[in-house]
């Protein structure tokens, strides 16, 4: 077993940022930057070519990230959101 599926299993501790039904955030144990964050899919993967749920792992850099400001009545890009 690896060491993300370790940490997914709970046999490895981890700060956990964020979790859902297919992937896992959780902080760089090095700390070597601020706020550095690993997002992983719960689901063992070789290489991110291998990784089958590419779309959802990706999904959660976007939807943790701070969002940009937009100008009144613009839709937020990156959020869809309007201000
Ligand atoms: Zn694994």
């Amino acid at each position: 077993m690896c060491v993300f599926c370790k940490i997914i299993a709970g046999e490895l501790p981890s700060n956990k940022i964020f979790e859902d039904a297919e992937t896992l955030a959780f902080l760089d144990i090095k700390n070597d930057y601020y706020g550095h964050t690993l997002v992983v899919p719960k689901k063992h993967c070789v290489n991110i070519l291998d990784a089958e749920n590419l779309d959802a792992v990706m999904r959660i850099p976007v939807s943790l990230s701070p969002q940009p400001p937009s100008r009144p009545g613009e839709e937020n890009s990156a959020s869809g959101r309007k201000s």
